[in-house]
């Protein structure tokens, strides 16, 4: 797949650990919930990202979270504006199905930097019919949180009592069943991905409504 440049316009810090890295958009197309590849100029380095911002957007976002030992997420922190990134895409099929689209009950459950494609999904499509559930350690985690609806918007934060459940998502989703019609979609550490969707298929959720992205 083709590359093309794209220049860093601005990268905005939102916790001492995670930032969002904002590109031109150039012509670029793409579907809520596709990933690029981002790669170092003219190199073979680089990794996978989801895209964070809307369709409608004139520039690309990218919700990241700096790894300390991690050398790509560290390359992208300290870039300046007027760096030059390549950027290979869009790929995946981590996108909204028809039913969804058309107002089916949807229900977006992420980890950390996971919410990114959710974050687009609702920028892009405002009226969608979905709660979201969003499990981090800590409340200021809440990446875009003012994106999202309030009352549509449940923060599970398992090291600390400041978000609105405590505890993993897993232990919300037992308290909280899920109807089969559900279409849920799950996206961050694998972890997570692999418990919740024991818990969906225990409520009968059939697998066409479990749709994943695993970021590691
Ligand atoms: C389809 C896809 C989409 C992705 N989208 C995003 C995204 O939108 N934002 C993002 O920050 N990362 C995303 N990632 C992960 C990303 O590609 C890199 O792996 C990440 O930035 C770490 O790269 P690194 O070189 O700094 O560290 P590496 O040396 O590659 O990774 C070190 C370790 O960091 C951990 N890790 C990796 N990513 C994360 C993370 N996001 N949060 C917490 N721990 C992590 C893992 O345990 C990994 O083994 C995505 C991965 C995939 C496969």
């Amino acid at each position: 797949m083709k590359r093309k440049k794209h220049i860093v316009q601005e990268v905005i810090d939102l916790t001492p650990e995670t930032f969002i890295i904002r590109l031109d958009r150039k012509d670029f197309k793409f579907e809520p919930g596709q990933y690029v590849i981002i790669r170092i100029p003219d190199q073979n380095k680089g990794r996978e990202y989801s895209i964070y911002s809307g369709i409608t957007d004139e520039y690309l976002d990218f919700l990241v979270r700096e790894i300390p030992v991690g050398e790509f997420s560290r390359y992208l922190r300290h870039l300046k504006p007027g760096s030059e990134l390549d950027v290979e895409g869009p790929k995946g099929y981590f996108i909204l199905n028809e039913q969804s689209k058309m107002g089916q009950p949807s229900l977006f459950i992420a980890s950390g930097t996971g919410i990114s494609p959710f974050h687009s999904y609702v920028k892009s499509y405002p009226d969608l019919n979905y709660k979201v559930l969003h499990r981090v350690h800590f409340a200021k985690e809440a990446y875009g949180r003012e994106t999202f609806d309030p009352k549509r918007f449940l923060l599970c934060t398992s090291r600390s009592a400041d978000g609105d459940f405590l505890g993993r998502v897993s232990n919300y989703l037992r308290q909280n069943p899920v109807s089969g019609e559900t279409v849920c979609y799950l996206c961050g550490n694998s972890d997570m991905i692999e418990e919740v969707t024991t818990i969906l298929e225990q409520y009968g959720l059939p697998a066409e409504n479990i749709r994943t992205e695993v970021f590691f």
